[in-house]
C-alpha cells in the first residue's frame, strides 16, 4: 500500500473522461486501498481516481459518520431532489473555496470493492461530495460550478 500523489489543477488528467471499471482484480483492490490511505492522509471527504492518475470510474467518499469510507464503482446518480448550496473545495484544487448548488439529497447507485451493488441515499456534506467526485469522473472540476469563491483569513 502506498500513499500517491494527488494531481493538481492544470493536469490534463483532470479534464479527461474515465473509463468503467470491468475486471475486479487484486490491481483494482491495490488502487482502493492507497486511495484510502491517500484520503485519510490528506484529510479530505472524498477521492476520485483521475486524483491520482487513474482514468476509471471509482470514487471514495467519506461517510456521515467520519469512519466509513464509501467505495463507489462506476456510480450513477439515480435520484436527486431539492438543493443546498455548500462552500466546497478540492484536494486538486488546494486554498481555493467557492459556494456551489447542488442537490440537497442524493441517491447514488454503484458497485463496492467486491462487485456487488450498492445504493446509498444521503444529504448534507456527503451529497454534496458525491455530486463533487463524480463529477471528477467526467472531468469537471467544481470550480466549473462556483457561483462566488470564498476567501478565509489565514
Ligand atoms: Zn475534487
Amino acid at each position: 500500500m502506498a500513499i500517491r500523489n494527488i494531481v493538481k489543477e492544470g493536469d490534463e488528467i483532470l479534464t479527461k473522461v474515465c473509463r468503467p471499471v470491468t475486471v475486479f482484480d487484486a490491481r483494482l483492490q491495490t488502487l482502493i486501498e492507497d486511495m484510502k490511505q491517500t484520503l485519510a492522509k490528506s484529510n479530505g471527504v472524498g477521492l476520485a481516481a483521475p486524483q491520482v492518475g487513474v482514468l476509471k470510474r471509482l470514487v471514495l467518499v467519506l461517510d456521515d459518520d467520519d469512519e466509513t469510507v464509501l467505495v463507489l464503482i462506476n456510480p450513477e446518480i439515480v435520484a436527486a431532489e431539492g438543493t443546498q448550496t455548500p462552500t466546497e473545495g478540492c484536494l486538486s484544487v488546494p486554498g481555493i473555496w467557492g459556494k456551489t448548488v447542488r442537490p440537497a439529497k442524493v441517491t447514488v447507485r454503484a458497485l463496492n470493492e467486491k462487485g456487488e451493488e450498492v445504493t446509498y441515499t444521503r444529504t448534507g456534506i456527503t451529497a454534496v461530495c458525491f455530486c463533487h467526485e463524480l463529477d471528477h469522473l467526467d472531468g469537471h472540476l467544481f470550480r466549473e460550478r462556483v457561483t462566488e469563491y470564498v476567501h478565509y483569513d489565514d
